[in-house]
């Protein structure tokens, strides 16, 4: 018997079969449109012998509360032709096995919590910092859900408008954390791709917004450990600015020997899994299905 996963993100979609840290038949391919993106999902498995479940950590925001009607759908996401789409059911309808969902970020986080940087933590928050940000966030060893799912990226922070004009690039909210400091905020600030800039202005101010981020993710969920990734959060030398602004957003408050000078650099980690997490997650999803 086989078990699948796909992470299907905004940009790509990677599908594998496996269990443990360990996949095989991996396959990774562009996210297009709806139809040509499931298609080539469902192709992928159809031709996997013995398939029992599949889990989906879907890019969103999506509905992962299964007694919604909307469950597995992709709701409003500004990525174009992919807002009400249901990735479930064409799955379900086309593969005849049971669909287990989460966001993209919470299959990650389940990867990193299952098998990596996170093993056995009570508590703990996955942050991705590519083209969006995304945050996945761990209570009691469980994803937590909820009102849809937290939108860790989307919180707002302090922004000095005389120190840094640019006004954002969320289509929603302007200069929340990922208006300011995703890739895509990168490309539209200084003109250029993140792995492009190499002026240490650009990746302070990175590392500032992050570090204002981070300090709210650990002032609300007390949060044990964070892992951060993403291809601008992997950037050379961010992780050390990052957790020297961390340490100065919080102010020496919250007296735990993880967040002093000592401990910080085992408390903001990078992930262990590296680019699988998502899809080793999302092959755990479908494990752990009822
Ligand atoms: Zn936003």
């Amino acid at each position: 018997m086989s078990i699948g996963g796909i992470e299907a993100g905004g940009t790509r979609w990677t599908c594998a079969v496996g269990g443990g840290s360990e996949v095989e038949r991996i396959e990774s391919f562009p996210t297009t449109t709806p139809a040509a993106t499931l298609g080539r999902a469902i192709e992928f498995f159809a031709a996997v012998p013995d398939l029992e479940a599949v889990g989906v950590g879907a890019f969103g925001p999506v509905e992962v509360n299964r007694s919604s009607p909307r469950w597995g759908t992709i709701t409003t996401t500004p990525k174009p032709g992919w807002r009400d789409t249901d990735v479930v059911a064409p799955l379900a309808a086309a593969l005849g096995v049971p669909i287990a969902l989460d966001t993209d970020v919470n299959a990650a986080a389940v990867g990193e919590w299952t098998y990596g940087a996170a093993r056995g933590l009570d508590s703990f928050v996955y942050l991705t910092v590519g083209t969006g940000i995304g945050g996945g966030a761990f209570v009691h060893g469980r994803p937590v859900h909820g009102l849809l799912h937290p939108e860790i990226g989307h919180m707002l922070v302090p922004h000095d408008r005389r120190r840094d004009p640019f006004p954002g690039s969320c289509p929603f909210h302007g200069d929340c954390l990922e208006g300011l400091a995703s890739g895509t905020a990168l490309r539209e600030r200084w003109g250029r791709p993140g792995e492009e800039l190499d002026d240490p202005q650009v990746w302070e101010l990175e590392a500032e917004y992050l570090g204002l981020g981070l300090a709210n993710v650990v002032l609300v969920l007390a949060a044990e450990r964070i892992v951060l990734g993403g291809g601008v959060g992997s950037a050379p030398g961010l992780l050390p600015r990052i957790r020297a602004r961390l340490r100065e957003a919080l102010a020496g408050y919250l007296d735990s020997p993880r967040l002093a000078a000592a401990g910080i650099d085992a408390y903001l980690v990078a992930p262990a899994l590296g680019p699988r997490a998502g899809v080793i997650g999302a092959i755990e999803l479908a494990r752990a299905a009822p």
